[in-house]
């Protein structure tokens, strides 16, 4: 079969930008589609983290945006990644102060329309041709940011017969890329784009919607999360459209970067372990105690939480619960960023419970690894969660997580019940219903547990041998991209 050409269309990729998990599969899906026999680049917008990484450079492509900017594309190969990039050099669009949506005050850049319109419109281009030496046949992008591809592509398609297909991925429908309605003219598309059936969402326009509505396929990434996102509940005003697009809708379940996630080689941890010797473990979670100024107890049962500090992740359900898990011997360690509030709440706990609670704010990738390694349960209690990576790399971490049975939560976690204990099936914990009372259920599942230590052994040796790599997932997306064009 020859090779099948995918530019991968994203904000962010790790190692050189990420906010979230986004950032992690978009760095480690080129590889994993190259391994399954794809031709992978990328297109990213000119950070300056992503600008500096770029070398070997050719000659630029020029490109004038939808408002009558000029800007130049730059192709080279990242180093980091060891991969052939697009990057949109913009200094006025992506050289400034704060982060890659928000300004240092936490506010959206007034102009983000424009700086994701022109990820977009740059792929779309790339698809007609625009670098004379390489065309896509996939264009796969990614979020809201990268969502306005397929309606660029859709109709440069209606101008000129195009044999690329657009392949769109949510990886979180809750961040939708909504605009005010006068900026519309600004993005180029023709005007019957902003009308119900295409990207106008309540008078605004929607990013995210636009993507649904005309990407050739849609993807997102756990198969639990495409059901939900059709219902009511969880499909946050978009349901009804993505029922109608129930036919090219799938999920794919995101998988672990090994070769960043692996306790036997990791650089950022102080000891090796795997499932065979997870003596180690023990000693990752003696120096953390130590670093974090912790009791050093070998037998408190440790729980990490990783995560963005919002609404979506359910920590007030920990913070509730937290006077009970400190009384029963456990300890907590919290690293994360995000809303003010949480920030505060979790840092006056910490400094009420020094040698119990450490709490991080900020955004730190060593100390996530770190807490992995030596945390023994991890704690996602999200209210609705797309994939989520933090409870795999508890996985791979023999960090049991406990999670809400919700989205890719629910697809990689199996509660520690007796029959599933007993069938081997268990890997953690779960509650159902988002409550505090099954919550706190589940953590007291987590004390059994843990007293009984054989058992929590073999429990975790085993999540720690499951097998969470990108294989699967990238055999999965190379089928979906070869149907698509088939049915061009
Ligand atoms: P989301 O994309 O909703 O933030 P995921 O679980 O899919 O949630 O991915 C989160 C990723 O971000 C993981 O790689 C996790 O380790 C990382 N992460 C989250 N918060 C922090 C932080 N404060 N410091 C370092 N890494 C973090």
């Amino acid at each position: 079969m020859p090779v099948m050409k995918v530019l991968q269309v994203s904000a962010e990729i790790f190692p050189l930008l990420k906010t979230g998990g986004l950032a992690d599969i978009a760095g480690a899906m080129p590889r994993a589609l190259s391994a399954a026999g794809c031709e992978v680049r990328v297109l990213l917008p000119g950070f300056a983290a992503v600008l500096e990484d770029l070398q070997e450079l050719q000659p630029g492509l020029e490109l004038t945006a939808p408002w009558g900017q000029g800007v130049v594309v730059r192709r080279g190969r990242l180093a980091s990644l060891d991969l052939m990039a697009y990057v949109i050099d913009a200094p006025q669009l992506y050289l400034r102060a704060g982060g890659p949506y928000q300004d240092a005050q936490r506010q959206p850049h007034a102009d983000n329309h424009r700086r994701f319109a022109l990820l977009s419109f740059a792929a779309a281009e790339l698809a007609c041709a625009l670098d004379a030496e390489w065309q896509p046949q996939v264009v796969h992008s990614h979020d809201w940011h990268a969502a306005l591809a397929s309606a660029y592509m859709a109709f440069s398609r209606a101008r000129q017969p195009l044999a690329v297909v657009s392949v769109y991925t949510v990886h979180n429908l809750a961040y939708q890329g909504l605009f005010a309605a006068e900026l519309f003219a600004e993005l180029g598309l023709p005007d019957s784009v902003f009308s119900v059936d295409g990207m106008e969402y309540h008078g605004q326009i929607s990013f995210m919607k636009a993507g649904l509505s005309y990407a050739d396929r849609i993807t997102t990434v756990s198969p639990t999360y495409a059901r939900e996102i059709q219902t009511p509940e969880q499909g946050c005003g978009l349901d009804g459209l993505l029922r109608a697009r129930a036919g090219v809708l799938s999920g794919i379940l995101n998988a672990v970067d090994e070769s960043v996630w692996n306790p036997a080689h990791d650089p950022l941890i102080p000891f090796a372990y795997d499932a065979r010797k997870p003596a180690g473990k023990a000693q990752c979670k003696a120096a953390l105690q130590q670093e974090l100024g912790l009791t050093q107890r070998s037998d408190a049962l440790l729980f990490g939480v990783v995560s963005r500090l919002t609404e979506q992740k359910g920590l007030h359900l920990v913070l509730t619960a937290l006077d009970a898990m400190l009384e029963r011997g456990a300890q907590l360690v919290v690293l994360g960023s995000g809303e003010a509030a949480l920030e505060r709440a979790l840092s006056d706990l910490a400094a009420a419970y020094p040698e119990t609670l450490s709490v991080r704010i900020g955004y730190d990738e060593q100390h996530a690894h770190r807490i992995f390694a030596a945390s023994d349960v991890t704690l996602v209690p999200s209210r609705f969660e797309p994939c989520g990576l933090t409870q795999m790399y508890g996985l791979k971490y023999g960090s049991l997580p406990l999670v809400h049975r919700v989205g890719g939560l629910a697809d990689t976690v199996v509660d520690c019940t007796l029959e599933d204990l007993a069938e081997g099936l268990a890997n953690g914990f779960v509650f159902a219903e988002f409550s505090q009372q099954a919550f706190e259920r589940a953590l007291c599942r987590s004390f059994a547990l843990y007293a009984r230590r054989t058992e929590w052994n073999r429990v975790r040796s085993r999540a720690m041998r499951q097998s969470l790599g990108w294989e699967n997932a990238a055999r999965q997306y190379v089928a979906l991209y070869q149907d698509a064009l088939n049915s061009l």
